[in-house]
C-alpha cells in the first residue's frame, strides 16, 4: 500500500512529506492507521542531530547511513490488518504506540523493567523487530521509522510487541500523550525518583515531560513542587498541574530552595530540559540536599561524556543520581494504569494539548515547540 509521511533526509533540514510504500505484513506484525502522533522533543533530537549517531561511527561498524528516516514515536491509532500469529490485538482495535516495544520475554521484561526490553536494541536501525526485514520504502529504497514505529506516517507496519491495546472509548489524542511524554514525566516523579509524601521536588524544564513530572511530584504527595523554565507561560502551566513555586533559572531558584527548606535543599530534583547539556549538572546536583536523589530524563546529545558534577559533595551527602527511559515504567501496566486514573479524572491530559496540527503543518508545528510556544503540539490524521 501507498500512503504519506512526514520523512528528515538530513540533520537541520524541514520535514518532508513524502509518498511511502508498506509491504505485506509477515508473522507477528501489525499494520496499524496513526490517527494522532504528539510532537514529542525527541524527533526534533533527530532534526538537530543530537540523537544521530556521527557518519564514521556507523561507517566503521558497517551500518547503513541513518537518514531518510520516517519520525514520531508518540501516537495512538486503529489497527487496520494483523499479520500471521498475532495475538494481542486484532483489526478495529485502537491501540497506543509503545517506542519501546515489550516482549513480554526478556530477561528486562520478565523482571518488571519493559522499559528496558532486549527488543528495544535496535529502535534506531532500519528493518523490522520481528526478522530485520524492511517493510517501508521510499523511492524504492529501504526507509527506517523512528523507535520502529514511525506515527509521522498515516499507516505504519510495526511489530505487536510495539503497540498496546486500549480502550475504544478514550480520545487518541490523550492516548497518544500517554504513549511517550505523559509516562516519561509522570515515572519519572512516581518511580524513578520516587517521591514520597511531604518531599521538596523540583523539576527542571516545563516541557511536554517536566509538566508530567510536576503532576506525577504533586500526586505522590511532595510538600513543595519547584518548577524551573525560562518560559513564563510554562511556568504558568506548571501552576494548573500542580507546582508550588516557579523559578525562571537554576541560578534563581537556588537561593529561594535554600530558603524554603531552612538549607536542607530538595529531597528530588528531576532534569527535564528540551537539551541536558553536561554543565546543567553542576547546579543540577546542587540542588538537591543530603541524601537527594537526582532523576536524568532529559535527552543529551549522543556523544557527550562530561558532566560538571561536584563529587565530593555527592559522596558526603550521599547523594545519587539516576537516568531513566521512560520514567522506567512498564508500558503494557503502565498505559492502560495511566488512561484509566485519566477516565477516573486524577490525571490530567486534555490540558496538556496545546495546539493541533495537519501533517502537514508538521514544520510550523515544531517551531512553535522551538519557540517555547507549545506544552504538546499534536498531529491529527483526520
Ligand atoms: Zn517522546
Ligand atoms: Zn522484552
Amino acid at each position: 500500500m501507498k500512503c504519506r509521511a512526514a520523512v528528515l533526509h538530513e540533520i537541520g533540514q524541514a520535514w518532508q512529506i513524502e509518498e511511502i510504500s508498506i509491504d505485506a505484513l509477515k508473522a507477528g506484525e501489525v499494520l496499524v492507521q496513526w490517527k494522532v502522533a504528539g510532537m514529542c522533543h525527541s524527533d526534533e533530537h533527530l532534526v538537530t542531530g543530537d540523537l544521530v549517531p556521527p557518519a564514521q561511527m556507523l561507517e566503521a561498524a558497517g551500518i547503513p547511513p541513518f537518514f531518510p528516516i520516517i519520525g514520531g514515536h508518540e501516537g495512538a491509532g486503529v489497527v487496520a490488518e494483523v499479520g500471521p500469529g498475532v495475538t494481542s490485538v486484532k483489526p478495529g482495535d485502537h491501540v497506543s504506540a509503545s517506542f519501546i516495544p515489550s516482549c513480554g520475554r526478556c530477561r528486562f521484561c520478565s523482571t518488571g523493567r519493559q522499559n528496558l526490553c532486549d527488543a528495544g536494541a535496535g529502535a534506531m536501525q532500519t528493518g523490522m523487530i520481528t526478522d530485520g526485514t524492511c517493510r517501508h520504502f521510499l523511492d524504492g529504497g529501504p526507509i527506517k521509522l523512528m523507535a520502529k514505529v514511525g506515527t509521522f506516517s498515516e499507516y505504519a507496519a510495526v511489530a505487536e510487541a510495539s503497540v498496546i491495546k486500549v480502550d475504544d472509548d478514550l480520545p487518541l489524542d490523550v492516548v497518544a500523550l500517554v504513549s511517550c511524554g505523559v509516562a516519561t514525566g509522570w515515572g519519572s516523579a512516581t518511580h524513578r525518583a520516587d517521591v514520597r509524601p511531604g518531599d521538596t521536588v523540583v523539576v527542571v524544564g516545563i516541557g511536554g515531560i517536566g509538566i508530567n513530572a510536576v503532576q506525577g511530584a504533586a500526586m505522590a504527595g511532595a510538600k513543595r513542587v519547584i518548577a524551573v523554565d525560562p518560559v513564563e507561560f510554562k511556568r504558568e502551566k506548571a501552576m494548573e498541574f500542580g507546582a508550588t513555586h516557579t523559578f525562571a533559572s537554576m541560578a534563581d531558584a537556588m537561593p529561594a530552595i535554600a530558603e524554603l527548606t531552612w538549607g536542607q535543599m530538595a529531597d528530588k530534583v528531576i532534569m527535564t530540559p528540551g537539551v541536558l547539556y553536561g554543565e546543567m549538572m553542576q547546579l543540577g546536583t546542587a540542588m538537591a540536599g543530603k541524601g537527594g536523589t537526582i532523576v536524568v530524563t532529559g535527552l543529551a546529545p549522543m556523544a557527550q561524556t562530561e558532566s560538571s558534577v561536584n563529587l565530593f559533595e555527592l559522596a558526603m551527602w550521599n547523594k545519587e543520581i539516576k537516568g531513566t527511559i521512560f520514567g522506567s515504567l512498564n508500558p503494557r501496566h503502565d498505559i492502560p494504569n495511566l488512561l484509566g486514573m485519566y477516565r477516573e479524572g486524577t490525571l490530567k491530559l486534555d490540558e496538556l494539548i496545546t495546539r493541533r496540527y495537519t501533517l502537514d503543518q508538521i514544520n510550523e508545528g515544531y517551531q512553535a515547540m522551538r519557540n517555547g510556544e507549545n506544552i504538546r503540539g499534536v498531529i491529527m490524521y483526520d
